[in-house]
């Protein structure tokens, strides 16, 4: 067993938290404050092969590993989760599965640019009545001779109103089963049909945007599906194993910032005529957030690693980003109680790091859902 990164995963984190040090952090409040999209940030993302991580030079990406994408990820989330999420979405969710299930036409026209950061994409499966249960589309893709047309409705769509082009599923055999005859489509803004709706007022990440969608007898090429017709869901499910190892990045930088801004605040602050930190009552919250935060990252790691040697992670994934989503949120809380009074008021950044990190409990699959693969997997015959 060896937890020593390679000199290149040394490398990419280390231009990582370079970047998101002297770039991204400075303009975090002001951004949340905003929730002001950080066009100019996600630009030079794309410049320092971040969104694209692992996709083939060929295709436009840095081509390194997941473990790189993971370790690079922590570090931007760090600085700020809301240009965390961008990222993880145009890598995970985008340019996983293109790279994947799209055809070399397909990558040719997208991963290119995608994975370059010259263009963003964003993935729409969530719906209104099909959020946890996705299998449950009601958007409908109708073939007509060398298109589709689709009619629906979208909800929850990160990077939704920024992006250019969106993977977007419906369902092309409306009489199926749940889960089943849905296909997945690249759908480019702008195309006519293609109405993006309002941006969801967040409680965190709010520098990323999130909004709806609406299908209106809009016309897609045929050669526009991703994979083949039906495999849709199986599709988005792989998708989410990628992507849950993202969530489980990015929850690991919001908690490893609110410990940073925790130990320093304590190490300043003084009441009774000594730091906060001289409290054994502080630093019994110092080290759990540390020993969690390590063993959250550890976690995440693991189902990395198991992705780059071609191993099955979903419950690994799942793990990683159950358990980072959780120290996140706690550390939030801690955080803040740490700072006393000031961890409630903006001035410092610990009530942001708090409202950021519940979000890692919620998307790509709820706690609960984590939970319920955990047990499916150790159940299955
Ligand atoms: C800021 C933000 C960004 C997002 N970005 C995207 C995106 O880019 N693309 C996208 O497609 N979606 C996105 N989503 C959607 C997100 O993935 C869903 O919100 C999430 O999957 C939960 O669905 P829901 O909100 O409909 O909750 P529901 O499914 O209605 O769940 C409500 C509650 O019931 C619980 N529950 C549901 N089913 C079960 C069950 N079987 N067993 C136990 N408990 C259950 C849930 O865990 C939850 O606690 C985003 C959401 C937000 C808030």
């Amino acid at each position: 067993m060896d937890f020593k990164p390679t000199e290149e995963q040394v490398f990419i984190r280390q231009a990582a938290r370079d970047f998101a040090e002297n770039e991204i952090k400075p303009g975090a409040a002001e951004r949340d404050l905003n929730a002001e999209f950080p066009t100019d940030i996600v630009r030079q993302l794309g410049e320092l092969g971040f969104m694209g991580i692992a996709i083939a030079e060929e295709w436009g990406g840095a081509e390194a590993d997941n473990l790189s994408y993971v370790l690079a990820l922590e570090e931007i989330s760090r600085a700020d989760a809301g240009v965390g999420v961008i990222m993880s979405v145009n890598n995970s969710l985008v340019c996983d599965p293109l790279d994947h299930f799209g055809s070399d036409q397909q990558k040719e026209k997208y991963l290119k640019k995608l994975a370059s950061g010259e263009q963003l994409g964003s993935y729409a499966l969530t719906e209104p009545s099909a959020g946890t249960d996705a299998g449950a589309q009601k958007t409908t893709a109708v073939r007509d001779g060398d298109e589709f047309v689709l009619n629906g409705t979208k909800a929850f769509v990160t990077n939704g109103d920024s992006c250019d082009v969106t993977i977007t599923y419906a369902k092309t055999d409306p009489q199926a089963p749940s889960g089943k005859g849905i296909s997945a489509f690249l759908v480019e803004k702008g195309a006519q049909g293609f109405n993006v709706g309002k941006h969801e007022d967040k409680l965190g990440i709010r520098c990323s945007d999130c909004v709806s969608y609406s299908f209106e007898d809009c016309r897609v090429p045929a050669e526009n599906m991703l994979g083949e017709e039906g495999e849709g869901f199986k599709i988005a499910l792989a998708t989410l194993d990628i992507g849950r190892l993202g969530i489980a990045a990015q929850a690991v930088g919001i908690a490893q910032a609110c410990l940073d801004e925790s130990i320093s605040y304590s190490k300043e602050r003084e009441q009774f005529g000594q730091p906060i930190s001289h409290f054994q009552a502080i630093q019994w919250k110092l080290a759990d957030m540390a020993m969690e935060i390590e063993a959250a990252r550890l976690l995440t790691w693991r189902a990395a690693w198991m992705r780059d040697h071609g191993m099955r992670h979903t419950m690994e994934s799942s793990m990683g980003k159950l358990f980072a989503s959780e120290i996140a949120v706690k550390a939030g809380l801690q955080a803040v109680q740490i700072h006393g009074g000031y961890g409630y008021i903006r001035e410092y950044p610990v009530e942001r790091f708090m409202r950021d990190a519940k979000i890692t409990e919620l998307y790509e699959g709820t706690s609960e859902v984590q939970r319920l693969v955990i047990a499916r997997s150790l159940l299955a015959d």
